[in-house]
């Protein structure tokens, strides 16, 4: 299959453009495009057979269950058994926006669309493109992100192109996303809401609205195979670099100390080491690794010429005082090191702040809860 690349304006999108993409939606095809959080792979949520061609395009197990997108209150109705109280009170303060909430399915839905669920999640994104692909749809989109089952959500078009070439009918390319990360996902199912994956929106935000919230054990830590996570697609491996990532958990300077000493001791058997650092520690690790290599040991397989300084693949992947630039850039972070073909990745740790749940979410999830405290 041949992709088509679109550019398209990300605050006016080109009503001819979105039309095409459209007219692909209604056909059963499928198109990548931007939304606040991160790229999705779009397909008629109503269609059977575009849902099967977005878990074939994906490579994603069809038990793990889509979201469907819409732009207008009116489309939910028919989506949905019921409408719960609280489920109104989340979306009159958090739609249009990065929260995806999940109800009883109508019949309307197919299963395929749900992973065999009886629930569906559904989402009102604020994104320009999405809103305006959805309209000219005229039905709800199944988007999950537009990766490849397990690597890192795309964050850029080029992300997408990477991941889907070949496999999908078109992308729409609007520019990198502004969030960066998934949306936060609350059930409404139940007695009171559950938080079943933080986002942008975060569990202090919810519990502002709702204090007897709950959030499910998969949302915070690691799911063994003998779990059942609400959220299904928590039981997989996700957002993972293809290196073996640790995090370094602990205060500052104890955490710089300690990820200096694993990624010198790599470094000087040779190995080429991925690290995540802040704009803040980045002039650490300059100093103390830079220039570190095999060639200190004396071994003669070393990388060769400039091996040494190529060895360390130092990425600022933002600010401490600005946890939106953590959020913005940390996909493509994990993605830069398969890139770079890196062996092993130390990354330190981001609690803290609005979005310190959502990034830690990812992250931990991506170094398969591989986390070192000092
Ligand atoms: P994404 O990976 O961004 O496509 O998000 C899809 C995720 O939403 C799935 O992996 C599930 O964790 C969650 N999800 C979708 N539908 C449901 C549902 N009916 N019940 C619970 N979680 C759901
Ligand atoms: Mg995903």
């Amino acid at each position: 299959m041949k992709t088509r690349f679109v550019t398209i304006d990300e605050k006016e999108p080109q009503a001819d453009r979105i039309e095409a993409a459209a007219q692909i939606i209604r056909d059963g095809g499928l198109v990548a495009f931007p939304t606040e959080t991160v790229y999705g792979l779009g397909g008629n949520a109503l269609d059977p057979e575009a849902s099967r061609r977005i878990y074939a395009a994906k490579g994603r197990p069809s038990d793990n269950p889509l979201i469907a997108h819409i732009a207008d209150f009116a489309q939910l109705g028919p989506l949905v058994a019921e409408v719960p109280e609280a489920a109104r009170i989340l979306m009159k303060t958090y739609w249009p926006g990065p929260m995806t909430l999940i109800f009883q399915k109508s019949d309307l839905v197919p299963k395929s669309t749900t992973g065999g669920l009886d629930t569906v999640a559904v989402r009102m994104p604020s994104h320009p493109v999405a809103r305006a692909l959805i309209r000219a749809a005229g039905v709800p989109i199944a988007a999950p992100s537009a990766n490849l089952s397990g690597r890192p959500s795309p964050t850029r078009a080029s992300h997408v192109l990477e991941d889907m070439d070949g496999r999908i009918d078109m992308i729409l390319d609007g520019g990198e996303v502004g969030i960066g990360l998934e949306s936060t996902i609350i059930d409404v199912t139940g007695p009171e809401p559950a938080l079943l994956r933080p986002g942008y929106i975060s569990e202090e935000m919810i519990r502002e609205l709702f204090a007897g919230m709950t959030v499910d054990a998969a949302s915070i830590g690691p799911v063994s195979p003998d779990m059942h996570p609400k959220a299904p697609g928590m039981k997989y491996r996700h957002y993972a670099p293809k290196a073996q990532m640790t995090i370094v958990r602990g205060e500052a300077a104890a955490v710089q100390q300690k990820i200096c000493a694993l990624a010198g001791e790599e470094l000087r058997a040779g190995k080429k080491v991925g690290l995540i650092c802040t704009q803040e520690s980045r002039p650490v690790y300059e100093n103390r690794l830079k220039g570190i290599g095999p060639g200190e040991i004396g071994r003669a397989d070393s990388c060769g010429a400039g091996g040494e300084e190529q060895a360390l693949d130092l990425v600022t992947v933002g600010s401490r005082r600005d946890g939106a630039s953590i959020a913005h850039n940390l996909y493509d972070v994990l993605r830069s090191f398969d890139t770079a073909g890196v062996d092993v990745i130390y990354s330190e740790s981001f609690e803290g702040g609005q979005l310190g749940g959502a990034i830690m979410n990812r992250l931990k999830k991506a170094a398969g809860y591989h986390i070192l405290d000092v």
